[in-house]
Formats: structure tokens, sequence, C-alpha cells
């Protein structure tokens, strides 16, 4: 999280109100101090109450960063959390390919830790977790679903949708959290 807090910016406006999630503490956050032009235009920038960072709207209040995707996970090693974070940031800056990407990554590095042999395909390494009861039989399906987003060849790049990143997002971290947070 970014420090906003120590220092209170000068001449904000009364805005009207406005509810977001903050992109920087992820509160449900309600708004009326900022900047803006006065016209009704929804261009913006509010203040979030909780951390005071600024919350950008463009003139059709759309936002450059949205909310950090998923939960901090507690335990991770910290070469995993590092990854962890930067995929959480590419999901929040909409940049799906390179999540997807960092998202494989991190699935094989943790299939070979777990004992799988080294340089296969990534279908290898779901198989892998799966037959392992590394990934829980019940999320056997979703392991299915991320499978396809390895079926390139690594010379390729591929763009990846939101929808696509956040499937495998999903699987992440329930992975992440049954085999570190959870984990004896
Ligand atoms: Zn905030």
């Amino acid at each position: 999280m970014y420090n906003f807090k120590d220092s209170d910016w000068s001449n904000e406006y009364k805005l009207s109100s406005k509810q977001f999630v903050c992109w920087n503490c992820n509160n449900q956050v309600a708004s009326d101090k900022g900047y803006g032009d006065p016209s009704h235009s929804s261009k913006r920038i509010y203040l979030c109450p909780h951390c005071n960072a600024p919350n950008i709207f463009d003139h059709n209040g759309k936002s450059p960063l949205s909310n950090l995707p998923g939960k901090e996970i507690k335990k991770l090693p910290l070469d995993v959390l590092n990854i962890y974070d930067e995929i959480r940031k590419c999901i929040q800056t909409q940049s799906f390919t390179a999540a997807v990407m960092l998202m494989r990554k991190i699935i094989m590095n943790m299939a070979v830790v777990e004992g799988a042999d080294k340089n296969q395909n990534f279908s290898y390494y779901i198989d892998y977790l799966c037959s392992q009861g590394i990934v829980h039989k019940k999320s056997k399906n979703k392991a299915q679903s991320v499978r396809q987003l390895g079926n390139d060849a690594n010379h390729e790049i591929e763009n990846r949708t939101q929808e696509d990143a956040q499937n495998c997002f999903e699987f992440i971290e329930l992975l992440l959290i049954a085999n570190y947070e959870f984990a004896d």
C-alpha cells in the first residue's frame, strides 16, 4: 500500500459524493473531497477518506486503476509472494496477458518445488499438481479450465482477456492459500 497519509492535500474542493473501491487501500468508500472541473463531467480526482490516495476518473467515469484483486496470503515464500503481488498489480492495471504469463510461471515453479520434472510443458504441470493432491479434487474443474492457457508455444505471445486472467487468478489464489497459508 502506498503512503498518502502523512501529510494532507491542500485546497481540495467539495465535490458531489461518489462511491468507489479505492485502488490503494481496497476499501469501499464514499468521498466528496478532491479536484475536478465545475461542469457536469465525471472527470474528477477523489481523495480516499481512508488512506488519502487520489482516485482518478476520466470524462466517462472510467479509472486507470481498478482495485487490487485477491487477498493477502500469509506464509508465502518470498519469491512466490513477489510474483503473486506482481500478478495482482497486472490485473489491477488491466495487463491481462502479462498476468497470465506470470500465473503460468507460478504454477510451473510450484510443481517443480513439489517434485515435478523440470522443462515439461504446462499441461504436464497441471496434471502433476492434480495427481499429487496439491490441487484439491474439488478444484479439478478449475484446473482443467486453466490448462488451456498453456497450449501456446513459448515464442508466441497471445492476447489474454480479463476473463482468462480472472479465471486463472481464482485458481492460483486457492492453490496458494491451501498450500501455504493453511499448510501444516
Ligand atoms: Zn484508500
